[in-house]
């Protein structure tokens, strides 16, 4: 059985198995949500231009906002530019937290940090600002913001357990893994150079399953929140982490393999989607290194798999190796110097396949708790040596669960120098395969961190080399999927991104297009309490705007307060310009005697 077939075979069996939760048992084909008209092509129908959006007009963009919130915005923004500060905001923390004692301080935060960025402490106090947000357009994307606060030496030490298997630990099988796919004691807590995203450690099988329970309530609030919601969930939050790095690592083995073979045949450099490799010639490759016999191989290659072009590409040698390669040995990679398959590691212990077991479980529980729910998943993406198998894994979610509409949605980070590849290989598998392709586009949130491994560690860069280069990835990744969703009504984006500029390039694109925003495929999406200015003219205008909406106590949510501050330190373009338009909006207020403006 293959690879592909025996992931989707596990993942059903699983959930015929004891279940995780008490969630009811699911539709797995939801019906279509509201505006989605499936089958139609948008162009089809004749729709009024795409409306006209004004970032620049404040009276508009803070039409939703009391006067002082805008002073708290101001504040805060300009605190976060403080280098000084931000050097010493842990201990400025701390010590404020002992002078004022623990009440004052919370009340402090909800006056300030935590105000600006955090909706509230439960899904019940969050609610008003849900309501208040949904009135001016814009919708919200639940984030249970909940992190342990583990020492850097606690999550070093968690991680370095957990990212290796009971035999690497006894010595016997490490060699294999690549350097990129092992885990690094100095790069072992994970939080290091990151922003924006939460990081998740592993503890135990019961400490998943918590985190598990935690996605189903905010999938539960969400589809209570709106007919229209998304819930976001990280994988490494649901189980081993050393599953994900092997499986990464014989993923990206088996596409290096495959551009190898397309160099010899004088085929470097093109996209993955249109490098096809001439089977004559790779049957020869794949005989010459011992792979597979010559009368194997012509079994493979057959007019049936190939088509008449007699040529293969990337997703076709993926098919091929799939239905190749049994589950029990997926974990195998081809040895460039011997020319054999080798198992990556001899087995995984019993207990650690039942984890793997259960981290597949998790995430079907979780889908057809949303596809019941009504609610999209959008599944994060993280750090590059756990990507592969996110991705892979969010794939085997999308074919099963995006039948009629996009329910799962796969994030790709525009960053990475193979970004363009990721995505361009998913929207041709989506429609090969026939299932509903969605994906949110983010820049990326891992960079400082990424860079600084790679340089350590000793492998190539894989972030793109100046931020220009990742803008234009971001655009062209973006193009070639609007130009999907033009073609294919059932397919749907989010442009998860603070900047302008690229909210602006998709506004035109759209126009171009002909996408109006009530075809329901391209959303937009920001983090609360930051670019107001972008969020709120979009939704006012009527397109599809959300915000990600942290929520959780004071105290369990300063990880990701530090993280925001940080962010808005400088690495966002837009911090700046936010700051100007907040004080021009109070300066107009001001003179015009509307200090005391309420949001009606
Ligand atoms: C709704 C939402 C969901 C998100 N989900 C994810 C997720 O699942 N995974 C994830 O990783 N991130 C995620 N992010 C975070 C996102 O990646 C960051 O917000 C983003 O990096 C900031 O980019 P921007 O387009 O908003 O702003 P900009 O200011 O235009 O871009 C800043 C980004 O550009 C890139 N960059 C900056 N300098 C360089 C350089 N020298 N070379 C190369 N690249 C550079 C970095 O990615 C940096 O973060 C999400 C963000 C939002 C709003």
């Amino acid at each position: 059985m293959g690879l592909r077939r025996a992931l989707r075979v596990q993942l059903s069996a699983l959930c015929r198995r004891a279940p995780l939760s008490t969630a009811p048992a699911a539709r797995e084909q939801p019906a279509a949500g509201p505006g989605t008209e499936p089958g139609r092509g948008p162009a089809e129908t004749a729709r009024p231009p795409v409306p006209a959006v004004d970032f620049g007009n404040t009276q508009e963009a803070y039409r939703s906002r009391r006067s002082w919130e805008l002073v708290r915005s101001l504040l805060v923004l300009r605190l976060c530019a403080s280098p000084a500060l931000l050097a010493r905001h842990e201990q400025l923390l701390h010590l404020a937290r002992r002078l004022l004692g623990q009440r004052l301080f919370n009340t402090l935060m909800k006056m300030t940090f935590y105000g600006q960025f955090v909706a509230g402490e439960d899904q019940e106090s969050i609610r008003p600002l849900i309501q208040h947000n949904r009135a001016f357009g814009v919708g919200s994307i639940l984030d249970y913001g909940v992190e342990e606060d583990l020492t850097p030496e606690e999550a070093e030490r968690s991680e370095m357990e957990s990212c290796s298997s009971a035999l690497e630990r006894d010595g016997h099988g490490i060699s294999k893994r690549e350097k990129q796919f092992q885990a690094h004691r100095a790069f072992g807590d994970r939080r290091d150079g990151v922003t924006s995203a939460r990081t998740y450690f592993y503890a135990s099988e019961a400490k998943c399953d918590s985190h598990m329970e935690t996605f189903l309530r905010c999938i539960e609030a969400s589809g209570r929140a709106s007919e229209d919601g998304f819930s976001a969930i990280k994988l490494t939050a649901l189980g081993r982490p050393q599953f994900l790095l092997q499986f990464s690592d014989v993923l990206t083995k088996w596409r290096r393999f495959f551009h190898h073979v397309a160099a010899e045949q004088g085929k470097a450099g093109l996209a993955a989607v249109d490098t096809k490799l001439e089977v004559a010639a790779l049957q020869e490759s794949v005989v010459k290194m011992g792979i597979a016999s010559r009368a194997e191989i012509e079994d493979w290659f057959t007019a049936e798999t190939l088509g008449v072009s007699g040529t293969l590409d990337l997703l076709d040698w993926c098919s091929l190796i799939n239905s190749r390669t049994e589950l029990s040995r997926h974990l195998v990679v081809p040895n460039m110097q011997t020319g054999r398959l080798e198992p990556l590691l001899s087995r995984f212990t019993e207990e650690e396949e039942r984890q793997m077991t259960r981290m597949l479980q998790r995430m079907d529980v979780l889908a057809k708790k949303a596809s019941q729910a009504g609610v999209r998943l959008m599944v994060d993406a993280e750090q590059t040596y756990f990507q592969p198998a996110i991705s892979r894994l969010t794939l085997e979610m999308q074919c099963r669960f995006n039948v009629e509409r996009p329910l799962i949605f796969n994030t790709f980070q525009c960053y990475l120098r193979d970004a363009y590849d990721n995505v361009t290989l998913d929207v041709e598998l989506a429609r090969r395969e026939g299932w509903c392709f969605g994906a949110k586009l983010v820049r990326g949130a891992y960079m400082a961190q990424e860079r600084a491994r790679a340089l350590e560690v000793g492998y190539e860069d894989p972030i793109n080399p100046t931020y220009e280069a990742t803008s234009i990835v971001y655009h062209r990744c973006l193009d070639y999927v609007l130009e999907e969703l033009k073609h294919n009504a059932r397919a749907a984006v989010m442009v998860a991104s603070h900047n302008e500029d690229t909210v602006r390039f998709t506004l035109h694109r759209m126009e171009e297009l002909g996408l109006h925003p009530a075809n329901r495929q391209v959303y937009f999406g920001q983090l609360l309490g930051m670019c107001d200015q972008i969020s709120f003219p979009l939704g006012q205008a009527g397109f599809l705007v959300y915000k990600y909406v942290p929520y959780g106590p004071v105290m369990e949510v300063l990880p990701y307060l530090s993280r925001r501050a940080l962010e808005n330190s400088g690495v966002m373009k837009g911090a700046q310009r936010e700051r100007q338009l907040l004080w021009q909006e109070l300066k107009r207020r001001l003179c015009t005697g509307s200090l005391f403006h309420q949001p009606a």
